[in-house]
C-alpha cells in the first residue's frame, strides 16, 4: 500500500485516461480494497538499465528489480531480439503429451546442466505459484506411486511466501496475507520462522539451530512421518522479510528429511538465478541437494512468464517405473507450460549472465550492498538491516514501539514514500522497506539508494517531532 506525503505531496499520481481506466477496470494483485478505484496508480511505461520511467516522465532507480525478477537489468537487446525471433519463427504450439519445441528442450538441458546435484528431469510451468504447486503434486504422486498415498501432509515455515494460487497461498506462512480467503489447513503444517539475526538475538547460532531443529523434530513426530510428503523452504525467506536461517539450518533439515523419507522442496523462485550469488542457492551456498527445485522470476529476468520444477532422477525414475498401469498420465500442466516464447528469453537470459559472470558481479557488490544499508541502522528510525548479497530490508520503528505496529507501518509507508518522491522505488510490507534492484547494479548506484533512503528517514524522522 503506498501512503502519500500530504501537502508536499508526491504528485506521481498524474490524470490522464489510461490511470483512470486502471483505476475504473484492474484488480491488482495486493490492491488495499478499501481504496479500490480511489487513488490513482504509479504507471510505469518505460524501462532501461536499473530504471523505470512513469507516465509523467519522472524516472526512478528501481531498488525491486520488478518484482524480484528482473535481474539482468532492462532493455537488454539479446533478450527482446530472442523474444521477437522465436515469436516469428513459432510463437506457441500445444506441450502437451509428445509434442515439444526446441526452445524448451535446449532450456531444459541447460537448467539440468546448472541445477545441484542430479535433478535432472524439468517441468515448466507458467510462474512461481503454479511451479510450486506443481511440485507439491508430484510429492503427493511420488509417494502414491510407492503405494504409500498417506504421506501427504506438507511443512512449511511461518512467514514463507510460496504464491498465491489456492495451495501455494496456503503453504505462504505470512499473516498480513491471510485474510477472508479460504486456506488448507488439514494437511498443511507451519514451522516456526527459522530466521536468525546475530545483531538482535537472545540465543547463540548453534542453540537457535537445536532450538528450530528440535521442533521439526517434535512437529514431524507429532504429524507421524508416515502421513508427510514434503517440506518446502525458501533458503533465505524473501518476501517475508528477508529472514536468514542460523548457519547449518538447510542441512540439518535436509538430514531430518532424508531420515524421515519427507521429500525436501527447495523454493528458490527468489535465491535462484543470482540473486545471493549463484544459479541456485541450495548446493553452492547451503550445500545441500533437494529433491525438487522450484524456479521462476529470474529465470528469464522477468522478460516472460516462466516457471520451471527441477526433478531428481530419482523421483522421475520412480514415476515412470511406478506409474499406474490403467492411467499412467501425468495429469500436471498448463497451456503455456515450457512456452516457446518465454523458453527462447531464459536461453538468451542465461548466456548474457554466463558471458557477463553476472553471479561474480553479486558476489562483489553484494556485500557492498548489504554493508552500505547496514549504515542506515544509524537513524534512530530503523531497527534492523537484514541481506544476503542483492536482497535485504530495513526494519522501521518509531523509537520506543517495536514489531508492525500500525505506527511502525505507516512510518515505513511515510519512508517509501519520500523514497519515490526523491526517484527511488522500494517495496513497502508491513513496517519493512524491501530491496531486490537488479544484479546489474554497480556500486556507485548502491551509494544512490543508501543516500536516497538516509534522506527519506531524516525525512520521516522530522515529521516525527
Ligand atoms: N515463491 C517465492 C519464494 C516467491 O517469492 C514467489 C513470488 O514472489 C512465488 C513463489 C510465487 O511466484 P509467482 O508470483 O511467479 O507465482
Amino acid at each position: 500500500m503506498r501512503q502519500e506525503i500530504g501537502e508536499t505531496g508526491g504528485g506521481l499520481r498524474r490524470g490522464g485516461s489510461l490511470v483512470a481506466k486502471d483505476a475504473r477496470h484492474v484488480l491488482h494483485p495486493w490492491a488495499d480494497l478499501s481504496a479500490l478505484g480511489g487513488q490513482g496508480s504509479l504507471m510505469v511505461c518505460e524501462a532501461q538499465g536499473v530504471e523505470v520511467m512513469d507516465s509523467a516522465g519522472r524516472k526512478y532507480l528501481d531498488a525491486i528489480g520488478g518484482m524480484w525478477c528482473v535481474t539482468v537489468g532492462y532493455g537488454r537487446p539479446e533478450l527482446i531480439d530472442a523474444m521477437q525471433a522465436q515469436a516469428r519463427r513459432m510463437p506457441y504450439f500445444t506441450p502437451f503429451a509428445d509434442v515439444a519445441n526446441e526452445p524448451a528442450a535446449e532450456l531444459a538441458a541447460l537448467l539440468a546442466e546448472l541445477s545441484p546435484g542430479d535433478l535432472n528431469r524439468v517441468h515448466f510451468t507458467t510462474c512461481g505459484s503454479t511451479a510450486v504447486e506443481s511440485a507439491v503434486r508430484i510429492a503427493h504422486l511420488y509417494f502414491a506411486s510407492r503405494g504409500r498415498p498417506a504421506k501427504r501432509h506438507v511443512l512449511s515455515r511461518v512467514n514463507a511466501y510460496h504464491g498465491s494460487t489456492y495451495l501455494a497461498a496456503s503453504l505462504s506462512g505470512k499473516e498480513a496475507d491471510r485474510t477472508r480467503f479460504h486456506y488448507e489447513t488439514e494437511w498443511v503444517h507451519h514451522l516456526e520462522n527459522p530466521g536468525f539475526d546475530p545483531d538482535d538475538a537472545p540465543l547463540s547460532a548453534s542453540e537457535r539451530l537445536g532450538q528450530l531443529i528440535d521442533g521439526m523434530e517434535a512437529a514431524i513426530a507429532d504429524i507421524g512421518p508416515e502421513n508427510i510428503a514434503c517440506f518446502i523452504a525458501e533458503p533465505v525467506l524473501a518476501s517475508g522479510g528477508v529472514l536468514i536461517p542460523p548457519p547449518g539450518y538447510h542441512q540439518a533439515t535436509r538430514e531430518l528429511c532424508r531420515r524421515h523419507d519427507i521429500l525436501y522442496i527447495s523454493d528458490e523462485v527468489v535465491t535462484g538465478f543470482g540473486r545471493v550469488g549463484h544459479f541456485f542457492a541450495s548446493e553452492a551456498k547451503f550445500g545441500i541437494v533437494p529433491d525438487m527445485v522450484v524456479t521462476a522470476k529470474g529465470l528469464t529476468s522477468g522478460y516472460q512468464p516462466l516457471g520451471a520444477v527441477l526433478i531428481s532422477d530419482h523421483i522421475a525414475g520412480t514415476l515412470t517405473e511406478s506409474a499406474d498401469p490403467a492411467k499412467p498420465v501425468f495429469s500436471n500442466g498448463f497451456t503455456y507450460s515450457g512456452h516457446p516464447v518465454a523458453c527462447a528469453t531464459a536461453i538468451a537470459n542465461i548466456d548474457v549472465m554466463q558471458r557477463e559472470d553476472i553471479c561474480g558481479h553479486v558476489r562483489d557488490v553484494g556485500p557492498y550492498f548489504v554493508e552500505r544499508l547496514r549504515e542506515l541502522r544509524n537513524s534512530p528510525l530503523v531497527s534492523a538491516v537484514r541481506g544476503d548479497h542483492l536482497m535485504a530490508c530495513v526494519e522501521c520503528q518509531v523509537p520506543g514501539e517495536t514489531g508492525p505496529t500500525a505506527r511502525n507501518q505507516a512510518l515505513a509507508g511515510r519512508v517509501d514514500a519520500y523514497c519515490e518522491k526523491a526517484g527511488l522505488l522500494v517495496r513497502p510490507f508491513e513496517n519493512l522497506c524491501i530491496m531486490s534492484p537488479p544484479l546489474v547494479i554497480t556500486k556507485d548506484e548502491i551509494d544512490r539508494i543508501v543516500a536516497i533512503m538516509t534522506e527519506s528517514l531524516a525525512r520521516a524522522e522530522h515529521d516525527l517531532r
